[in-house]
C-alpha cells in the first residue's frame, strides 16, 4: 500500500519535476539499502527505498544507485529476492533507472578470507610435540623489564610528557609478528582522554612511522587490550602507551609482548605453504609429513592472541619428535585504518566465476542498462603469489581486473554502459606507487583499462585536476558529488567542471554516506549547469 501511496505522490510531483537537471542524462542518487529492515525510517528497508525514490523522481533524478550487497545476489534468500523485485517494479512505474554497484574490490568483496589479498609470512618457528606441530614463539626482551601491577597517577607533567604515558623499548626480530598485550583500568581520566598505543618502527616510511590502536574509554572498568605489530627487519621500536593528559590514574596489571602466530593460512592456486626443517633446510611433504592444512577459516587474521595454526602430524611422519621447523604461509593483507580493511585478491579465478554467477542474476531480476563497478580505495594488492607471479605492475593488474568485469556485464548484454570510481584510476587521486599496501606502478593506466567505461571522479576539492585528466584521455565522467556538505560547496565545484567541459559529464550523482537525504532537492539546484 505503501508504494501505491508513493506512486501517487510521485504522480502529483511530476508537473514540478524537471525544473533543474533535464539536460543530463544520468541524474542519480545513491542507495545504500539492503532490505532486511522495516519501516520508513530504516535506511535498509523497501519502504524507505520507495519514499527516497519518489522523493528524488518527483525532484529531477532518474536513477538509483543500488548498493546492497549484489555480489552474492545469486545466493539471496526468496524474501530478499521479493524486496529487490517490489524495488525494481516501483521504480519502473515512475520510470526510474535502478543502476547496480557491484564488485567491491577494495572492501572484500564479501568475499571468505580466503579469497582476500595476501601476504607471506616467512619462517614462522614450529616445533613438532607429540601429534602436532605447533607455534614456537622466540623470547622477547622488553628493555626497562614487564610493566606489572603499576600504578600511574596524573599530576604535573615532565618535560611536557604525561605522567600516564609510558615508554617501553624491546628488539623485533625481522618477520615476526607480535602482540603486545595489556590489562588496564583508568579512573577519573576525562572521556576524550583516551588510553591508546604508539609503536614507533624505524623502518616503516615517514606516513605510516606507527601503527596506533583503537582507543579505549577510560570508564573505571578492567580492559584487555591487545595490539599487534610485526617488524619489516631487525630492529628497536619505542612503545607508547597510556593517557596523554594529566588528569585521572591509571592502573596496569599486566602487560607482556609475545611473538604472535598464525590463525590460518590462506590456501588458494599460487599461494605457496611450506614446512621445512630449520636446521637442514630440507622440506616436507603436505599430505605425508604432516595433514592438508585446510583454507584460513576466519573473515581476516583471526584474533591476536590465538589459537594458532596447528599442523597435525600423522603416523607416518617423517618429521622426528621435538624437531624444530620454520612454516612459510600467507596470510590476509590487512589495511589497518579507522574500520580494519581487506581487499579481494584481483588474480583468483574464482572470484570471477562469482562474478559471472552474480551478474547472471542481477541481470534476471534488474535488467540494467547500466551498471557501476565499486572500484574504490584499494588499499591491498598486488602483494600475493599469485599476483606477483603475473609480474604485472598496479596499471595492468587494475587494467586486467576492470577489463574482465566489463566482459562480463556486456556478454550479458552488449549495449550495458560501465561506470567506475575514479581514485585508483588517476594519479591525481589514489592511482600513485606506494598507495597504502599496493606493489608497482600506476603509470599510464587510463590506457590500461577499457576506454569506454564512464569515470566517476569524487573528491571535489580536486574536481578541476581530475576532470582536466579524463578528459585528456578522452573518458567521459559522472561527477562524484554531495558527500554530505550541505553547504553544497562540493555540488558547486563539479558545476563548474561541467561548465567548463559541457558534454563531458554524463551527468551526476547525489552521493550520502549518512543516509541524509534531507539536501537531495538543494543539491540538484546547486549542481544543475547554468548555461
Ligand atoms: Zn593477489
Amino acid at each position: 500500500m505503501k508504494h501505491r501511496a508513493n506512486i501517487r505522490i510521485a504522480a502529483a510531483l511530476a508537473c514540478v519535476a524537471l525544473a533543474f537537471g533535464g539536460a543530463a542524462e544520468d541524474r542519480w542518487v545513491f542507495m545504500p539499502c539492503h532490505f532486511w529492515g522495516k519501516g520508513v525510517d530504516n535506511p535498509n528497508s523497501l519502504e524507505h527505498f520507495t519514499n527516497i525514490v519518489a522523493r528524488a523522481k518527483a525532484a529531477g533524478y532518474n536513477g538509483a544507485l543500488l548498493s546492497c550487497h549484489l555480489d552474492l545476489a545469486h545466493q539471496w534468500p526468496p524474501h530478499l529476492v521479493r524486496q529487490l523485485t517490489a524495488a525494481k517494479s516501483f521504480c519502473d512505474s515512475l520510470g526510474m533507472e535502478i543502476i547496480p554497484i557491484t564488485w567491491d574490490v577494495g572492501y572484500g568483496g564479501d568475499c571468505p578470507g580466503n579469497w582476500f589479498e595476501s601476504r607471506e609470512i616467512a619462517d614462522l618457528p614450529y616445533v613438532r610435540r607429540g601429534g602436532k606441530a605447533v607455534f614456537d614463539p622466540p623470547p622477547v626482551t622488553i628493555e626497562g623489564g614487564a610493566t606489572e601491577n603499576l600504578t600511574f597517577e596524573g599530576g604535573a607533567s615532565t618535560r611536557g610528557k604525561s605522567p600516564m604515558r609510558v615508554y617501553r623499548r624491546f628488539t623485533l626480530r625481522k618477520g615476526v609478528r607480535y602482540v603486545i598485550h595489556a590489562r588496564v583500568r583508568s579512573t577519573g581520566v576525562p572521556e576524550k582522554d583516551k588510553f591508546q598505543f604508539i609503536g614507533f618502527i624505524p623502518s616503516i616510511p615517514k606516513k605510516s612511522a606507527y601503527y596506533s590502536a583503537p582507543k579505549h574509554a577510560a570508564d573505571g572498568e578492567w580492559h584487555d587490550l591487545v595490539f599487534p605489530l610485526e617488524a619489516r627487519s631487525d630492529e628497536q621500536i619505542t612503545l607508547a602507551f597510556g593517557h596523554w593528559g594529566n588528569e585521572g590514574r591509571m592502573e596496569i596489571a599486566k602487560f607482556e609482548v609475545r611473538a604472535r602466530g598464525i590463525c590460518g593460512a590462506t590456501r588458494r592456486a599460487g599461494i605457496p605453504f611450506t614446512v621445512k626443517d630449520a636446521a637442514s633446510g630440507s622440506l616436507y611433504k603436505e599430505g605425508r609429513d604432516y595433514a592438508e592444512v585446510p583454507p584460513i577459516a576466519v573473515r581476516g587474521e583471526g584474533a591476536a592472541l590465538g589459537p594458532y595454526l596447528e599442523l597435525e602430524i600423522p603416523a607416518a611422519s617423517r618429521i622426528p619428535d621435538g624437531q624444530r621447523l620454520l612454516v612459510s604461509a600467507e596470510i590476509p593483507n590487512l589495511f589497518r585504518s579507522a574500520h580494519d580493511q581487506y581487499a579481494a585478491c584481483m588474480s583468483n579465478p574464482d572470484y570471477y566465476a562469482r562474478m559471472e554467477k552474480c551478474a547472471q542474476r542481477v541481470q534476471e531480476l534488474l535488467r540494467p542498462k547500466k551498471w557501476f563497478f565499486c572500484f574504490d580505495e584499494l588499499r591491498s594488492a598486488n602483494t600475493c603469489a599469485a599476483c606477483r607471479a603475473r609480474k604485472l605492475d598496479m596499471a595492468h593488474l587494475i587494467g586486467d581486473c576492470l577489463t574482465r568485469q566489463r566482459e562480463i556485464v556486456r556478454r550479458l548484454s552488449p549495449d550495458i554502459v560501465c561506470y567506475v570510481w575514479g581514485d585508483m584510476l588517476d594519479p591525481n587521486h589514489n592511482a600513485h606507487e606506494g598507495y597504502a599496501h599496493t606493489l608497482g606502478s600506476y603509470e599510464g593506466i587510463a590506457k590500461c583499462i577499457p576506454q569506454d567505461l564512464v569515470i566517476c571522479p569524487w573528491w571535489g576539492k580536486k574536481a578541476d585536476v581530475q576532470t582536466a585528466y579524463w578528459a585528456a584521455n578522452g573518458f567521459r565522467c559522472l561527477a562524484g558529488a554531495y558527500y554530505d556538505d550541505k553547504t553544497h560547496k562540493n555540488a558547486h565545484a563539479w558545476r563548474k567542471e561541467m561548465e567548463t567541459h559541457p558534454g563531458l559529464f554524463t551527468g551526476w550523482l547525489y552521493a550520502t554516506w549518512r543516509n541524509d537525504y534531507s539536501e537531495m532537492e538543494n543539491f540538484l539546484r546547486e549542481v544543475t549547469p547554468r548555461k
